[in-house]
């Protein structure tokens, strides 16, 4: 690879600060900013200004069409391509964008899922440009980054309530600190999401049916060796994935995307990407880039980068880190420890104001995350359960607990905690503490949840993450904000609250059994397993009223997003069954069956030339394949007589318990003797490349 300039090409396609400020006039820039920083209503001189720069600049990067980017509810971007073109009278072209293009646009909504939100009637939805989000330019394409609404106002995208709990974070934090003395201009939540993938040969994945419909593999037997040696986790990156990795972070950097860490992961052709922290919707945006990007730059080296869950049996499936975090538009992290008694009673109510969001809102939090995909790996022994817990390490736990009980601090020094008034004792930030089975870690100066699935889009659990924690601060203001004495109330707040939520915290194993019993019949934590169990709790009254009243969701927004996200577990393995069937019958079974025929004709062969053989190994073989093949037969038909009763199962909560109860534990049982099968018949008779070959041939 030659040599890069990165901080040349860094945010070489994105219209970002730097392309502004050179090349606005000062007014549109001051106001842009404005729009920018403090919501400010942007009027419409503004806008066909800055289209108008916008557009020079993109025609002097190459490119020829401009799209509204937005994210719906399927959980990927979607785009519509025009190009600059208009004519003009000389029979020529000249390209055009103007102000209310930029702003708004009115792509064809009627093939998105709405979950109702809207009839296929009224096709019509309409895009707006989200301004805190850059524009940037891919494939010759201006993108412009917009939320995406029906005409009634109605939210169809995943931005628009993700910006809106933003906001209503926003909104109480302020008013926290405030009472703490502080006028600031915004808080803006940030986040970090560290990506984990798989990069597998792109001609054995087009030999899997399983893989190309579905992401996953359904079938396979275990290779002789899988993860057991912890040799790949952070092990030399072989040279075939680093000329992936070199091209990735090209694109990305000029996309203006952080990339910043890279590593092998657990998993044989595992690994992960890991960005420098940003704001929330930024980071959304960069977070759906950074997948689509994986995907391409993937396919140009010859492999296929599968963002599934779970693509293989046996081995850890893929995840996503969501490191959170508040701060001002003054640089101060709020979840940061501070220098003086003062700021460290800040930040105590901050982190309250987290323990009391996630044990108020578990269900959320869990439903957020809930995808047919990533109900394989939650609770599995690879990624925290589904039972959402708060660690916070030993020190800050011992601090927390001497607030609670009055007690003196048994740290370094022994003291008493008044907020407020005595120094909170200095601890060190627990980078030591590697707790990887907690859901929910505070890692130093920001929250690590750990329960996303690698594909799905961030901005759901920040959507539910920022309203919860809005609402402990609305409670926590209402409550302060009236106090005779703010520093008596802040401490009794503080002490209540811990007392209160201190079952949420936990910073023992949480992959085991033990835990399970204590959290649910000790604790009353509650223990979703699937997205069946989970999702069905977005409509609980207590969730809808503070996602209303955060004015995050809307009533009839709540129903949509519910019906969607069952809707597309049910159709998710619907798909997976489906190809099950498909793989059994046109191509396993076959092949069983050729193996059967030069087994049995092997064995009579040789004993017609000899009375001695005794063809062992082809008659035990050839008997164990055939009970195989008929026990085949039957699960499969098993499995197509389910997935033809959810046909008939009634509304979306039946089929979906239907989906769970049924069809996936049928595919499990199915799958569980074809990969028997496997081990039984040679390579050269097996119609899918197998494991081994999966994951052990990219070098
Ligand atoms: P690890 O793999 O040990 O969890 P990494 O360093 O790979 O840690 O990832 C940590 C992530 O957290 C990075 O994306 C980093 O930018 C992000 N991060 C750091 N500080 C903050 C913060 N204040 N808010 C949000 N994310 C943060
Ligand atoms: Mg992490």
């Amino acid at each position: 690879m030659e040599k890069q300039n990165v901080p040349e090409i860094f945010g070489s396609l994105v219209f970002d600060d730097r392309v502004m400020r050179s090349r606005l006039s000062d007014k549109v820039y001051q106001s842009l900013r404005r729009t920018i920083d403090e919501n400010a209503e942007l009027d419409e001189d503004i806008a066909e200004a800055v289209a108008s720069e916008m557009r020079n600049w993109a025609l002097e990067h190459g490119a020829t069409h401009y799209t509204h980017w937005f994210q719906p509810l399927t959980g990927i971007t979607a785009e519509k391509h025009d190009s600059f073109i208009s004519p003009s009278p000389d029979g020529g072209v000249i390209m055009e964008f103007a102000g209310k293009e930029l702003i708004k646009g009115e792509p064809d909504a009627s093939s998105f899922p709405s979950g109702g939100l809207r009839a296929t009637f009224e096709a019509r939805g309409y895009t707006a440009w989200d301004p805190t989000s850059y524009a940037f330019i891919k494939d010759h394409t201006l993108c412009i980054p917009t939320a995406f609404c029906s005409y009634s106002g109605d939210a169809l995208d995943k931005k628009t309530p993700l910006l809106r709990s933003m906001q209503a974070l926003n909104r109480q934090a302020k008013r926290i600190l405030k009472l703490f003395g502080h006028e600031v201009k915004n808080v803006r939540t940030s986040v970090g999401p560290e990506q984990e993938y798989f990069l597998i040969d792109r001609e054995m994945f087009e030999k899997r049916p399983d893989l190309v419909y579905t992401g996953r593999t359904l079938f396979g037997a275990m290779p002789p060796k899988g993860q057991e040696l912890d040799d790949h986790y952070f092990g030399v990156i072989k040279p075939r994935v680093i000329a992936f990795m070199e091209e990735l972070n090209t694109e990305l950097w000029k996309l203006g995307i952080l990339a910043k860490t890279e590593h092998n992961e657990v998993a044989p052709a595992q690994h992960e990407l890991a960005p420098i922290f940003s704001t929330t919707n930024v980071a959304t945006d960069n977070n759906q880039l950074t997948m689509e990007i994986m995907q391409k730059v993937a396919r140009r080296h010859g492999l296929v980068c599968l963002l599934h869950e779970k693509p293989f049996a046996g081995v850890n499936g893929s995840g996503k880190h969501n490191n959170w975090s508040m701060a001002t538009d003054t640089g101060v992290n709020l979840l940061s420890p501070g220098d003086t008694p003062y700021e460290n009673a800040q930040f105590l109510l901050f982190l309250c104001a987290v323990i009391q969001a996630v044990d108020d809102y578990q269900d959320l939090l869990r439903l957020s995350v809930a995808t047919a995909g990533n109900d394989h790996r939650l609770g599995a022994n690879e990624a925290p359960p589904a039972i959402i817990s708060v660690f916070l390490g030993d020190e800050l736990s011992a601090i927390l607990d001497a607030i609670k009980n009055d007690t003196p601090y048994q740290g370094k020094e022994k003291s008493v905690m008044k907020l407020g008034v005595d120094s909170l004792p200095k601890f060190s930030v627990d980078s030591t503490d590697r707790n990887r089975t907690s859901p929910f870690a505070f890692t130093g100066n920001k929250f690590e949840f750990r329960s996303l699935g690698s594909s799905n889009s961030i901005a759901c659990c920040n959507i539910m993450l920022n309203a919860a924690v809005a609402e402990s601060l609305k409670q926590f203001a209402d409550k302060l904000e009236g106090a005779a004495d703010f520093e008596s109330a802040l401490h009794a707040l503080i002490r209540e609250t811990i007392q209160k939520h201190e079952r949420i915290l936990f910073n023992g194993n949480g992959y085991g059994e033990a835990w399970v019993e204590e959290a649910v019949q000790v604790r009353g934590l509650s223990n979703l397993k699937t997205t069946a169990d989970a999702m069905p709790h977005l409509l609980d009254q207590k969730n809808m009223e503070m996602l209303m009243a955060h004015k995050v969701f809307t009533e009839a927004e709540l129903h949509s997003r519910c019906e969607i996200m069952l809707e597309n577990y049910c159709k998710t393995v619907n798909i997976e069954g489906h190809t099950m069937v498909d793989m059994v019958r046109k191509s396993y079974l076959p092949a069983i069956e050729g193996y059967l025929y030069s087994l049995a004709k092997a064995a009579s062969l040789m004993r017609s030339v000899s009375g001695n053989v005794r063809c062992n190994y082809e008659i035990s073989t050839m008997e164990r394949l055939s009970e195989l093949t008929d026990i085949i037969l039957e699960k499969v038909e098993c499995l197509e007589d389910a997935l033809e009763a959810l046909k008939h199962s009634g509304d979306i909560i039946a089929t979906s318990a239907a989906v769970r109860d049924e069809v996936l534990p049928k595919m499990e049982e199915l799958r569980k003797y074809v990969d028997e099968a496997e081990m039984l018949s040679p390579e050269s008779c097996w119609p899918f490349p197998s494991y081994g070959k999966l994951l052990f041939s990219v070098y």
